[in-house]
């Protein structure tokens, strides 16, 4: 009680004159902090390392950011050491203290949420919009992780038999080891971490190194919140040298996992080993990859399908989980939607994403690069291509606006996650067939229709088997608390970020009963 309703923060609102100048001042702000060398954060106190590695402006890879500590084993060793040292006093922390330590971060973040948003139009290449996207979910998760705690952490009655009384409640599990991926480089971080910390795992967080000034900021965030030494600990590093350490540890016993398919596949093999004094089976929360697909049906609004479906192609260079990667289009209406589509598309504007004028950026990183343009040319070979926009000259880590026709679902362009801005179209003989094809991929994470017709609509209900389906609008963009996200199959283990059974992953029931 006493808390307001859960609400979504607000958007940024460019017709607001303060929101238009703060990000200017936010982004020459940023820059004079460049040249910082971020150390790590074990148990409360500051720890610097000899490896380093620099993070860049994906847009201009000369202009280096900052220096991010790396942790080898000795530091994530002292990590664990810290959270074990800590895990009983803020296991029996009462939930509703735990909850008033993400409201205060919530209070911070929103102060700051101009600045973090620069930090990720700088470091990760997102728009202005995207960036703050990103900071507002981060808050909506400590906001609304808070409330679900306070509901969860009072105990129960359950059953009504006479002369007995049952209590159902939750504990924590252990120390989490959160691993998070650099696409929303504060909103996944923030919701793997507060939820772990709220329901009283103490945290050890391995953000990507692509993002580590991010996640740096995620440390302050907490630490200027209070938490108490050894509840949150920042250990980037990499994951050659410390992933498998981190994640065999029989200390750890819950892993919060968001990233690749081949990750977190490797992540679930390898933590099901016990080994000597592991005091727990270590749980798995892993979210992983997509390949989603928006159906076009032929009776669809096109004036609406087009700037959704390159919305949800395109915007963040299409390095979200949930972008759309296949555009599932009914022969009748295949050449006028793409035609359409195409001409859309030539409209974007690809450039550094610090100027609000580019519509589309640099992607993360020059691996990011190569593998996209690897299937760039891919596309070629299988399908026919239909648009390559042009790129800035000089350097970058620049890839084509590209939407590729005629795949079929046995096409490597219709089953692969390329995680860049590379939109395979496919042409479907009629709706039972779009449906086919839209669940033949190993993936299930989220999908699209655009159709009027009652009868489509029920049957993509009932039949497009994915974590997160959205008629007639864009598939991505999920908000915490209205559309709960995840997905099942390849995508993810059936969990469900920013909804009501997420914490319970986090948890242990326990029931006590007494005879009275
Ligand atoms: P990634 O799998 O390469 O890396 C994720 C994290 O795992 C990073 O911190 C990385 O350093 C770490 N890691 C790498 N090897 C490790 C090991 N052996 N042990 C432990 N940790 C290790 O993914 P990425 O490139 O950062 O992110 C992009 C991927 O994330 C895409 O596949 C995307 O679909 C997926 N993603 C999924 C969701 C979702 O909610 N389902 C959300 C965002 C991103």
């Amino acid at each position: 009680g006493g808390l307001p309703r859960f609400a979504n923060d607000p958007m940024v609102d460019f017709t607001r004159p303060d929101h238009r100048a703060a990000f200017p001042a936010a982004l020459a702000q940023v820059r004079t902090a460049f040249g910082t060398t971020y150390p790590l954060f074990i148990g409360g106190q500051e720890v610097m390392t000899a490896d380093l590695i620099p993070t860049v402006n994906p847009a201009k890879p000369s202009e280096v950011l900052g220096q991010i500590c790396q942790a080898g084993i000795p530091e994530v060793t002292r990590a664990i050491a810290a959270a074990k040292a800590v895990f009983p006093a803020w296991r029996d922390t009462p939930p509703r203290e735990r909850a008033q330590y993400l409201l205060k971060a919530a209070e911070i973040a929103r102060r700051r949420a101009f600045e973090l948003s620069a930090w990720q139009v700088l470091e990760i290449g997102k728009q202005w919009d995207q960036a703050y996207a990103d900071v507002g979910e981060a808050i909506d998760f400590l906001e609304y992780y808070a409330r679900e705690m306070i509901r969860l952490g009072a105990p129960q009655r359950v059953g009504n038999a006479p002369g007995e009384l049952n209590h159902y409640f939750y504990e924590p599990k252990g120390l989490a080891a959160v691993i998070a991926p650099w696409n929303f480089p504060l909103a996944i971080s923030m919701g793997m971490a507060s939820a772990a910390i709220v329901t009283g795992n103490p945290v050890i967080y391995k953000p990507s190194n692509i993002t580590g000034i991010i996640g740096h900021h995620l440390m302050e965030i907490f630490k200027e919140a209070g938490l108490p030494a050894g509840v949150f600990n920042y250990v980037p590093g990499r994951g050659s040298v410390m992933g498998d350490f981190l994640v065999d540890h029989p200390d750890i016993s819950l892993i919060a996992f968001t990233g690749s398919m081949e990750v977190g596949l490797r992540i679930v093999e390898r933590a099901a080993k016990v080994y000597p004094g592991q005091p727990n089976v270590k749980k798995i929360i892993s979210e992983m990859g997509g390949k989603n697909a928006i159906i076009i049906d032929d009776d669809a609004d096109l004036d609406e399908a087009v700037p959704h479906v390159l919305y949800s192609a395109f915007a963040f260079q299409g390095q979200k989980c949930s972008a759309c990667s296949r555009v599932i289009v009914l022969d009748a209406v295949y050449d006028r939607f793409t035609e359409r589509l195409v001409k859309a598309a030539q409209a974007y504007r690809i450039g550094p994403s610090e100027d609000p004028a580019n519509t589309m950026g640099a992607v993360a990183d020059a691996a990011a690069q190569k593998s996209i343009l690897e299937y760039v040319a891919l596309g070629k070979q299988e399908g026919k291509l239909l648009f390559e926009s042009p790129i800035p000259q000089g350097e970058g880590y620049w890839v084509p606006l590209t939407i590729v026709g005629g795949i079929t679902p046995q096409h490597r362009l219709a089953q692969e996650e390329v995680f860049g801005p590379v939109l395979a179209v496919m042409r479907a003989k009629d709706f039972d067939q779009a449906v086919e094809w839209a669940n033949s991929t190993r993936f299930a994470l989220t999908g699209g229709i655009f159709s009027r017709s009652p009868e489509h609509l029920a049957q993509a209900r009932r039949d497009f088997r994915v974590g997160n389906l959205y008629i007639n609008r864009n598939n991505t963009g999920a908000q915490v608390e209205r559309q709960p996200f995840g997905g099942s199959r390849m995508s993810g283990v059936g969990t469900k970020s920013g909804g009501p059974d997420y914490l319970l992953h986090f948890m242990d029931p326990r029931v006590v009963t007494e005879n009275t």
